[in-house]
């Protein structure tokens, strides 16, 4: 690694010890940005990579509840924003017993970069609590909601900061943490949160424009390569949102998805996911996983091993961080997967990326081939701010333009460094670049 960025590497991990999440986050980006600092010293000059790598503002504060049984429950909350050189800081809330200030700083940190990536005048920022959902009943997740939002909201809104869902964090969740902003502050403010109701703010397309946007730039890839979706094998990781609307999306294109997961374990169905019996499953009754192959025949579910052992051409991660590794990278590829496309935040270890480029497998990074999620929640910011209200078609041609924009914008950065075909390299290159300029703009904040 270049010296300047190796020094401001050292000292993100004698600054953040212990948060090996966004320890990966940072080295993922910096590795690729030699030839950037190479070309332009006077990012290095104005110290752009070390401001770059500190979070202008963290927050961490407690969150008291009482559960059913009358039991008071404490959690923990945060909201770091990162960065704010290109707007209002925008990113989800994660709701999971894994969120520690580590996983809200990686995600926040690689949301930066992606939401610059979409074009759209959008800061990073992550939120979330350790709490966990599992279990809980409706009446316990809106007081839990209630009290997170009683902190957060002296420290968001729609020109500070917007944050939206993340894993944990749906409809339902947005529905209560907006309740409790709107009660607290007297203020019927929708462009604070996004992933709102229709009824109440919302944009079509919000739902399913995570897994939407993945799979439109899968289709980009295969384009570029003269392909298609058609016929294609898929296996997908997950079931929650972006892997249900990836898996929708793919079907629309003709795809054929032969396997999805839960934490609990894999469904193969070698007829292809039925999709309305996984979102009754999932969504409706929020069950686990192996009910879907308990109600369907031909379909197995497997509680031991990996997804990524199912054989098929094109393969999704849509579930969490760090969960394909070298082991699973290797049996993808000796299986021939052609296109990896990272639907999660960061799900690819640096080994499993590293193994998919020596194989020649197109691999999409996720801050380039899931940030149609958070681009139609900057479309949603729009319509609240026009006080307007799209139509589905509309919008989804919005975030299919967006996803063609990052796609083609890639690739041109990845050429114009030396890199032909390294989606990492030139989303890494292009959202850096953006956020760069803006910085050296404002001055040094
Ligand atoms: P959901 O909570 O809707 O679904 C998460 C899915 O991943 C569930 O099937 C869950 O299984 C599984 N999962 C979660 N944690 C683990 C784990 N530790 N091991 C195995 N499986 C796990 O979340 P989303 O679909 O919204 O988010 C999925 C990923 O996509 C995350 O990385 C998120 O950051 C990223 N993302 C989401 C966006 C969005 O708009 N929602 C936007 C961009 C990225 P189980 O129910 O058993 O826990």
């Amino acid at each position: 690694m270049d010296e300047k960025l190796q020094h401001a590497y050292d000292e993100v991990l004698r600054r953040n010890p212990g948060e090996s999440e966004f320890h990966q986050a940072v080295l993922e980006v910096l590795d690729t940005l030699g030839p950037v600092v190479a070309k332009h010293p006077e990012y290095a000059d104005a110290a752009i990579i070390e401001r770059i790598c500190e979070p202008e503002r963290q927050i961490i504060f407690r969150v008291p509840w009482v559960d059913d049984q009358g039991q008071t429950r404490i959690n923990r909350g945060f909201r770091v924003e990162f960065n704010s050189a290109l707007g209002p800081y925008k990113g989800g809330l994660r709701f999971h017993p894994s969120v520690y200030l580590g996983i809200v700083k990686f995600l926040g940190f690689e949301q930066i970069f992606k939401n610059a990536l979409t074009g759209l005048p959008i800061g990073g920022g992550k939120g979330g609590s350790d709490f966990d959902p599992k279990g809980r009943s409706d009446a316990e997740i809106m007081r839990f909601c209630q009290s997170f939002m009683t902190e957060l909201y002296r420290h968001i809104g729609e020109y500070t900061d917007v944050p939206a869902g993340d894993i944990g964090v749906g409809g339902r969740e947005i529905g209560y943490l907006f309740g409790q902003y709107k009660r607290i502050t007297n203020r019927y403010e929708s462009g604070v949160l996004t992933g709102k109701g229709l009824g109440w703010g919302g944009s079509r397309v919000r739902t399913e424009a995570t897994g939407y946007g993945t799979v439109f730039f899968v289709d980009e890839i295969l384009r570029s390569r003269g392909d298609d979706l058609e016929g294609k094998k898929v296996a997908v990781s997950g079931s929650g949102n972006v892997a249900i609307y990836a898996i929708e999306k793919l079907q629309q294109l003709g795809a054929v998805v032969v396997a999805c997961s839960d934490s609990g374990g894999y469904v193969v169905d070698e007829a292809g996911i039925d999709l309305a019996l996984l979102k009754d499953v999932k969504e409706a009754r929020r069950q686990r996983i192996s009910h879907y192959a308990d109600e369907r025949s031909g379909a197995t579910f497997v509680d031991d091993g990996s997804v990524w052992s199912v054989p098929c051409e094109i393969a999704l991660p849509c579930a969490t961080q760090n969960e394909l590794d070298d082991t699973d990278a290797g049996a993808l590829i000796r299986n021939g997967v052609q296109v990896v496309a990272e639907g999660a935040n960061m799900p690819c270890t640096p080994e499993a990326v590293r193994a998919f480029a020596d194989a020649g497998v197109a691999f999409a990074p996720g801050k380039a081939a899931n940030a149609g999620g958070v681009a139609t929640s900057a479309l949603e910011m729009q319509q609240n701010a026009s006080r307007d209200s799209w139509g589905f078609e509309h919008t989804e041609q919005r975030l299919a333009e967006i996803m063609r924009n990052i796609h083609r914008s890639c690739l041109t950065a990845a050429d114009e460094y030396g890199q032909p075909g390294n989606y990492v390299a030139g989303a890494n290159i292009v959202g850096f670049t953006q956020v760069a300029d803006a910085m050296l703009a404002l001055g040094v904040i």
